[in-house]
C-alpha cells in the first residue's frame, strides 16, 4: 500500500517552505492577485529574492539545471503546500518546472541556451499551448493548428486558447499538426515561437469562472520559426505532450 506520510527527511524543509508561504505570501497574496500575479512587479521580485536566499527556490528542478534537485516523491509533500497559493508557486520559482524539464530534455543546444538558465531563474516566463477553440482538445488528435517546413523555416497557422500566461511569456511552445499521411498520434510537433514572432497575436484574455486571470486565445498567422525551434524529434509531439502533462498538476501545483 502507498505510505502517504509526510517522510521525516522532507518534514524540516516543507515546515520551512510553509513558514515562508503564511509570513511572506499570504499577507501580501491579496495584493499580488489583483495586481503583480505576472511577476514583474516589485512585491513579487522581493519575494523570489528572498526565497533563493533562504534556500526554497525552484526546489523540484533538476540540478544541473540549477534546481533543487528533490526527487519526486519528496516534491510532491513540498508542492502539497506550495499549491496553498497561485502566488508561492511564482514566488517559490515551482511554476516553471514543466517547460524546464520540456526544454531540457527535448530543445536544441541553442534553444537550451536562450532560455533555460532565465527560465528556471524566474527571469523569463514560459507558455504552452496545445487547447484550441472549436476542438475538442482534451482530444488532442483532433487539433487544428498546423506547421509547415517550408525551406529552413516552420510557417505555423492556427488558433490556440486557455495559453496561460501568454501575454508575460517569453516564449510559447506550441503543438502543431506536422506530419499527414501517419497516424494521429505521430503526425504532431512542439515548436517554440518567441511571442515576439510576427504573425503571432494575443486576440483576448480568456474569462475563467468569470475572472480574467490571464489564460489567453492566441492567433497564429502565418508565424515563421527557424527549423531548429522543433522540440525533439518531429511527429513527437504527443509523447512530448505527456511527458510534460502527466505530472503536470503535481509538479506545478
Ligand atoms: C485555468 C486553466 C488553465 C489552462 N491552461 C492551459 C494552457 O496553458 N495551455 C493549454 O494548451 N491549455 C490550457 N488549458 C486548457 C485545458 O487543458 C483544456 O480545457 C482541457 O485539455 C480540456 O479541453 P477542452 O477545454 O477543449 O474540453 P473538451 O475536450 O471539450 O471537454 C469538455 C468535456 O467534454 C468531454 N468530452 C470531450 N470529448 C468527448 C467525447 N468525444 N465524448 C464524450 N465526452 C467528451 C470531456 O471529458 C470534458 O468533460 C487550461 C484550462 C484552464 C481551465
Amino acid at each position: 500500500m502507498l505510505n502517504l506520510s509526510i517522510p521525516e527527511h522532507i518534514e524540516p524543509l516543507r515546515n520551512k517552505v510553509l513558514k515562508f508561504i503564511e509570513e511572506r505570501i499570504y499577507p501580501v497574496e491579496k495584493e499580488l492577485f489583483e495586481t503583480d500575479r505576472d511577476g514583474r512587479r516589485d512585491t513579487m521580485q522581493k519575494l523570489m529574492k528572498e526565497a533563493k536566499a533562504q534556500g526554497l527556490w525552484a526546489l523540484g528542478h533538476p540540478e544541473e539545471i540549477g534546481g533543487g534537485g528533490l526527487p519526486f516523491m519528496d516534491y510532491v509533500f513540498i508542492n502539497e503546500v506550495v499549491g496553498r497559493s497561485a502566488a508561492a508557486t511564482v514566488a517559490l520559482g515551482t511554476h516553471s518546472l514543466q517547460d524546464s524539464i520540456m526544454l531540457h530534455r527535448y530543445a536544441s543546444d541553442e534553444w537550451r541556451d536562450k532560455y533555460l538558465k532565465p527560465l528556471v531563474a524566474g527571469e523569463v516566463f514560459p507558455s504552452f499551448g496545445m487547447t484550441e477553440p472549436g476542438v475538442a482538445s482534451s482530444d488532442p488528435t483532433q487539433l487544428q493548428t498546423r506547421a509547415e517546413l517550408i525551406g529552413d523555416e516552420w510557417v505555423i497557422n492556427g488558433r490556440k486558447w486557455f495559453t496561460s500566461g501568454a501575454a508575460q511569456a517569453a516564449y510559447t511552445t506550441v503543438m502543431c499538426r506536422t506530419e499527414t499521411d501517419v497516424p494521429d498520434h505521430a503526425a504532431f510537433s512542439q515548436i517554440v515561437v518567441p511571442t515576439s514572432t510576427k504573425g503571432y497575436n494575443i486576440v483576448r484574455d480568456v474569462a475563467v469562472m468569470g475572472e480574467y486571470e490571464g489564460h489567453y486565445e492566441v492567433a497564429y498567422d502565418n508565424v515563421r520559426v527557424p527549423k531548429a525551434n522543433l522540440l525533439g524529434p518531429r511527429g513527437q509531439g504527443f509523447k512530448i505532450a505527456q511527458d510534460r502533462l502527466g505530472p503536470g498538476r503535481i509538479r506545478l501545483s
